[in-house]
């Protein structure tokens, strides 16, 4: 990496590589903060590239691309994990990268993360690398069943896993993910009772702040609501911000850093896994934060101090996913939405809408977490009409919502 110290603030330009919403909200709040943001992404109607000063048009492969594209950066960041680690490294040879490459290259590849977290002697799931079936039979007989089976590249949003319940799904999971990535990993199966995260900031001189805890609530492996604080008590809410704040740590983690976790029925805290980036389950920092997670990476980025990562009120995020577009033939009622009080609206602006694909999201905020729940949950439901409030479509029920895990075996 280079040791160029950045330009000051405000006169420089933060690169991102990718133009999701990710890259959106942080170029967002680079406007506000009057800081010019440069895109890197293929696509010419990308969420990002939409807000951001300039979108350099090009393929994440195209190395030549990634050239100028540092070259009209001073800084640069990434808002995915799922590009080639050494494009990322050609970049951080010309300018700052955070977090850096090899941050990117472990956490992008589930068993180098686990092995990782392992040798820092973080709790997680027990788990086997699996590469050929002898090793699949090894793990299944090690870890017993049921287990979730998962392909250690290119997994996202519960995709390319499946649960093992009987000896019988061991062959036809591992004919069926073996091939899609080049190494699997067999994990033991949670009982969960609940999902949390914790997003941390580490600037460049060590200096730390970490949100506080939420909790997540996954419905067909994707994040359909995060619940901020979350619903454990204050010793547990402080143990996962330690453990978050320690991997950080331990990692030497410039940038952002979210650590999703299991907490298990039978009280273990474990590591699920890792995210350089802002994150979905972070989304309530702009709306109930003084500093957003997208405010705080840009300030990291431009060297500025780290801000107040508190909560000001509690705040339930509810994601849009295309499937509420779909059924409802494009015709939502954003106005009946936003005449739930506390409630803010986010929209990516995506070409193309398809089931599952995050399309927006929701915030409520309200005096008390549950009833920033039901405004969450009745704006959600306005957008398609009175028809479907209370009919829980969002998955939400008071008890436990089956794991995308538990799920995966229906899709599979
Ligand atoms: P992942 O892609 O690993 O984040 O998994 C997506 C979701 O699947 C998680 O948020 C959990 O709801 C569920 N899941 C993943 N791994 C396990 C596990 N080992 N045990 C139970 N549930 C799991």
């Amino acid at each position: 990496m280079t040791s160029a110290t950045p330009r000051r603030w405000p006169d420089l330009t933060v690169g991102i590589i990718g133009g999701g919403q990710l890259g959106r909200m942080l170029a967002l709040e680079a406007r506000r903060m009057g800081v010019h943001t440069c895109v890197l992404d293929p696509d010419q109607r990308c969420s990002a590239g939409q807000v951001a000063d300039e979108h350099l048009v090009a393929s994440f492969s195209d190395r030549e691309a990634a050239r100028e594209f540092a070259g009209r950066t001073d800084v640069v960041t990434y808002e995915f994990e799922h590009i080639d680690a050494s494009l990322v490294a050609e970049v951080e040879a010309l300018r700052p990268v955070h977090p850096s490459s090899s941050l990117l290259k472990m956490v992008q590849h589930r068993v180098r993360q686990k092995q990782g977290l392992q040798d820092l002697g973080i709790p997680l799931a027990a788990f086997r690398p699996v590469d050929t079936w002898q090793d699949m039979e090894q793990a299944v007989h090690t870890l017993g069943l049921p287990a979730v089976l998962k392909t250690a590249t290119s997994g996202y949003d519960g995709k390319g896993q499946a649960v093992l319940h009987r000896a019988a799904d061991a062959e036809s999971s591992f004919q069926a993910l073996r091939g899609r990535s080049e190494m699997l990993v067999l994990e033991e199966f949670v009982q969960l009772e609940k999902e949390l995260s914790v997003v941390c900031a580490r600037d460049v001189h060590g200096k730390m702040a970490c949100y506080p805890a939420v909790e997540n609530i996954h419905v067909n492996g994707i994040l359909d609501l995060t619940l901020a604080p979350a619903r454990v008590s204050p010793a547990l809410a402080a143990a996962a911000q330690e453990l978050a704040g320690s991997i950080a740590q331990k990692l030497g983690v410039v940038g952002l850093l979210c650590v999703e976790m299991f907490l298990a029925k039978d009280g273990r805290l474990l590591v699920n896994e890792l995210a350089p980036r802002p994150h979905n389950s972070g989304h309530h920092t702009l709306d109930a934060c003084p500093t957003s997670q997208f405010e705080q990476l840009l300030r990291i980025l431009c060297r500025l101090p780290l801000g107040v990562t508190e909560l000001t009120t509690p705040a339930v995020m509810a994601n849009l996913l295309g499937d509420l577009w779909v059924s409802a033939d494009g015709g939502l009622d954003f106005a009946a939405a936003l005449a739930v009080p506390g409630v803010k609206l986010h929209l990516y602006n995506k070409h193309g809408v398809y089931p599952g694909r995050k399309m927006g999201h929701l915030c409520a905020v309200a005096p008390t977490l549950e009833t920033a729940l039901s405004r969450a949950l009745a704006a959600r439901a306005a957008l398609t009409g009175p028809k479907s409030l209370g009919s829980g479509d969002s998955g939400y029920t008071d008890t436990p919502v089956r794991t995308a895990a538990e799920r995966t075996e229906h899709r599979s």
